[in-house]
């Protein structure tokens, strides 16, 4: 890592989850008896919008109140640390953002944002009124700004990450089961153009086999040791 310019960073669930964060799987996914699959729908907004917003924004209060952890702050400096860096998240609660982090690119959109159904525009959660379903000036339907289940992953945001991975010195995933596509596909993506591979996870995944070195243990506990160990 001494020697790499340009690096290119992927997190997941597991370090929001160290903010307090809920993810989206297992029992800590469930609202009201609800999964997130029976809600992170399109299917489920078209046949009550009313139930996926109250759901969005439970969601974004409870996000509102975590905090930024360790493990955002160190990636904050190990931006600042690099010639060239890019972080790609699969997160929507704006935390990298919030902790400082400048080049970010949200692989799953951002829930503080919405998007009109009729004319696509796109504006910040607080700019809607709830009534009590918000609408668009041209009075098309708003929904929250992610990617839901069964939909395509933005693909300007996909096709950036993709170009600046090819020429990456070394490829940090941390905090990603490695089971969510098409991310899950970035750590065989680096093998292939020769970028170094870190996995950071709690437990071993199923890209450990894939990566050159997997380091266990709490995001927010290695990435600031990792940081510490470059600045001397
Ligand atoms: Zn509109």
């Amino acid at each position: 890592m001494k020697d790499s310019k340009k690096i290119f960073v992927l997190t997941g669930a597991g370090i929001s989850a160290e903010s307090g964060i809920p993810t989206f799987r297992g029992k800590d996914g469930l609202w009201k008896n609800y999964s997130a699959t029976d809600l992170a729908t399109p299917e489920a907004f078209n046949r009550n919008p009313e139930l996926v917003w109250e759901w969005y924004r439970w969601r974004q209060d409870l996000i509102t109140r975590a905090k930024p952890n360790p493990a955002h702050f160190a990636l904050v400096e190990l931006e600042n640390l690099s010639e060239s860096f890019l972080l790609l998240t699969q997160n929507v609660d704006n935390l990298h953002q919030c902790a400082g982090s400048k080049n970010v690119l949200e692989l799953h959109g951002n829930i503080f944002r919405t998007r009109c159904l009729k004319c696509g525009s796109i504006d910040k959660i607080d700019n809607a009124v709830f009534k009590p379903l918000p609408h668009c000036p041209c009075g098309g339907l708003l929904r929250p700004d992610v990617v839901w289940f069964g939909e395509a992953i933005p693909y300007d945001v996909w096709t950036k990450a993709l170009k600046f991975l090819n020429s990456a010195d070394v490829a940090i995933i941390c905090g990603t089961s490695g089971v969510v596509w098409p991310a899950a596909a970035i750590p065989e993506i680096a093998k292939n153009c020769g970028v170094k591979t870190i996995e950071i996870n709690l437990e071993l995944t199923p890209i450990s086999p894939i990566v050159d070195i997997s380091i266990l243990g709490p995001a927010g506990k290695i990435l600031p040791e990792i940081v510490k160990l470059l600045r001397h």
